[in-house]
This record gives C-alpha cells, structure tokens and sequence, in this order.
C-alpha cells in the first residue's frame, strides 16, 4: 500500500511545523525521513499513523483519503523509540494485547502471536515482564506488537535510537530482512545518516518543515542539490567557484585553488546554471599524490596540516592558500603511506567529483 502527501501543512500555533509536503512512499518499500532535529519528521509520522491532523492539503492511503479512515482503522502501526510496551503486562500479552482489543478468536490469537514472536527472536522471553529484558529485546517486542497486527504500512520513530551501536547495527540488518519478508511500506524516522544511507530504497531529506531533496542513497550522496543535503549526508569540501568558460559539457572555473575542470553532465543543482557557484567534493573523491604530480588540470599544490590515522584509511587535512581540503585515502601500500604533517604535496580533483550546490 502506498502513502501520498499532496500539499500537506501543519503549524502548532503560529508555529508552521510542515510546510506544503508532496511526497509518495511507494508500495513495499523502505523509506527513510532524515533530517535535524525539530524539522518536523514526528509530526508527519504522528499525522500518517491518525494520532494528528494536518490543517491542510491531502493524505492518502492506499489511494484512499486519510480522513475518511479514523486511527483505530488505518492499516497502518507505529513503532516508537520508547518502546511504550504495558509493563505490567507479560511479553506474550503485550504482543497480543492489539488482536484481543480487536476480539480475534482466541486461537488465531496464539498462532499469530507465537509466529511473529519466532520471527523476531522473543519467542524465550513470553513469560517476562518488559522490565526484566535488555533494550534490543524490549525494541524486538515493540517491533512484534506492531507487525502482528499485519498493518499494511508500518512507521518506525526512530525506533533503534536508545541502543547502543553494535545492536543497532545487528537490528538494521534484521529489520531489512524484516521489511523485504513482510514485504510492506517501511516509514522509517531517523536522524543517522548511516543509518538513513544503510538501510533505504529512498530517502526524503527534511529541513525546517520541507522536503529538501527526495532520491536513493547513491543519488542523495553522490549529487546533493544543495549544500544542506551535500553536509548532512557525510562531509564534504567546498569550494567557491566562479565560471571563466562553457564548453558543452565541461566548464572551467575559477577557484581559491586555481582553475578547475568541472564535468557539468549530470549536475542536478539549478545553480549550475549561473555564472557563480558553490562546487562541493567529497574528501575519498580527492586523490592525494606526492608534489611531483603538482603540474596538470585540476591538481593542486598542498600542504598536509593534519593527519588522522584510522587504520583501514587515513584522513588528511590539507591546505591549498585559504582553502582547506579534507582528504580520505584508504591505506592501500603496506607500511608508510608517505606523506607527514607540514610536508609538501599534491591533489587531484576529477572533474566528475565536482558538484555544483544550490545555496
Ligand atoms: P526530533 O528528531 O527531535 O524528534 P522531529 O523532526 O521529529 O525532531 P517534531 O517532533 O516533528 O520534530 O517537531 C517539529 C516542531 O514542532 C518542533 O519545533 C517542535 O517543537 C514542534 N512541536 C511538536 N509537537 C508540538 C506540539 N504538540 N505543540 C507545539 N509544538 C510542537
């Protein structure tokens, strides 16, 4: 089942909190809304799952228009970060608690609780109390109260926030799983952008109440339209640009660092269209090479300030007259990459890594 928002508003007093959303989450497909905090992705889930109204535009559910379906009716569950499990009730009743307030028989009730509790691994815990599990297995109840209700889209609020990062990593896999055997919408709040980038078919990046850019996690990474996008989704550098020529496909600019080669195929910014921009490169599409390579396009002379090793890579601050470049090499060569702090160098920045940012 699929969700469409055409236009949708809402403010908490002169407070505008979502501001003419249009946006579809497709049928069977994990979605995820990354934004800050404070930009309005609970509000909208809130207002999806009928426990708020937007003041205007439309909600549709599978096609059909929310408000002709009240809360209790929508094929829609919510998981949320607190967990909100009864803590006086057992896991077993926690999971059922939703199929008996719907006065589903007795026996459909036990099969479909014990089938969902194996699914998501609780099934040793059923006699317990919410208070003696730990806080991944509390989120797999949550997660099983939610989905035995086989709703037909399920909103999740930031639901592995409160774990630390191995579980959260070892429940990101699963819920994938998850996702793809149910194989319902996913509505998925976070504000982890790994998380947003590991785990979605698509992902909308929210800014104060607006859609800023909608795309999968390779578009949104590779082509940020602008510069909030381009620094919320991993770092970037970025560099004044100003265009000196057009030549089909390619333009040359004029830069801190001297003239650059920019690949213009592809960009998705309207401010690719002007004749000054902000160009954006992320630090692993910068190749750093030793100062013999410092002549020919789109090399820089550089000096290296900075040096964090990391094991698999090592990140490089470097500066280039007022410019500051961040650079991340993975470290290939066995021993010494060779390069120190304060030494003389070089790097190549390939004309299709430039991207040109709107604002
Ligand atoms: P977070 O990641 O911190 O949960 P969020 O993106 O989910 O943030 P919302 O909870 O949707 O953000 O809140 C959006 C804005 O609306 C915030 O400025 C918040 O203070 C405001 N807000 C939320 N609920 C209410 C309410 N019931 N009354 C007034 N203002 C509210």
């Amino acid at each position: 089942m699929d969700v469409r928002l055409e236009r949708l508003s809402k403010s908490f007093g002169a407070n505008p909190v979502l501001k003419s959303l249009d946006l579809t989450f497709p049928e069977r497909r994990f979605v995820t809304l990354l934004g800050p905090s404070g930009c309005g992705k609970t509000t909208l889930l809130r207002i999806i799952g009928g426990l708020d109204m937007a003041d205007e535009g439309t909600l549709r559910i599978g096609g059909v228009d929310a408000r002709e379906i009240p809360a209790h009716k929508r094929p829609v569950n919510t998981v949320f970060q607190s967990y909100a499990l009864f803590p006086h009730l057992t896991v077993w009743e926690n999971v059922a608690f939703g199929l008996k307030m719907k006065r589903v028989a007795a026996a459909e009730v036990e099969r479909r609780v014990a089938a969902v509790m194996e699914m998501v691994e609780i099934a040793e815990f059923a006699g317990r109390k919410p208070a003696q599990l730990s806080g991944g297995q509390k989120q797999r109840v949550a997660l099983a109260r939610a989905i035995v209700n086989e709703p037909q889209v399920l909103l999740l609020d930031e639901p592995l926030g409160a774990l630390d990062l191995k579980l959260r990593k070892q429940l990101q896999v699963e819920l994938l799983g998850l996702q793809r055997r149910l194989g319902i919408t996913f509505i998925y709040v976070t504000h982890d952008q790994e998380e947003a980038l590991v785990m979605s078919d698509r992902i909308a990046v929210m800014r104060a109440g607006r859609i800023e850019q909608v795309g999968d996690a390779e578009a949104l990474y590779e082509r940020p339209r602008t510069r909030f996008v381009g620094q919320f989704l991993g770092s970037v550098n970025l560099i004044d640009a100003t265009v000196v020529r057009r030549d089909g496909q390619q333009a040359v600019v004029q830069t801190e660092v001297g003239e650059l080669r920019v690949d213009m195929a592809g960009q998705t910014s309207p401010a690719a269209l002007q004749e000054t921009f902000t160009l954006a490169i992320r630090p692993e599409k910068v190749t750093l090479c030793p100062p013999t390579e410092a002549a020919g396009e789109n090399r820089v002379r550089v000096r290296v300030e900075e040096l964090i090793y990391i094991g698999s890579e090592t990140h490089y601050i470097l500066r280039a007259g007022a410019q500051t470049l961040s650079v991340e090499m993975m470290n290939v060569k066995v021993g010494s990459q060779g390069f120190d702090i304060g030494q003389d160098a070089a790097v190549y920045l390939p004309p299709g890594g430039l991207i040109v940012l709107d604002d």
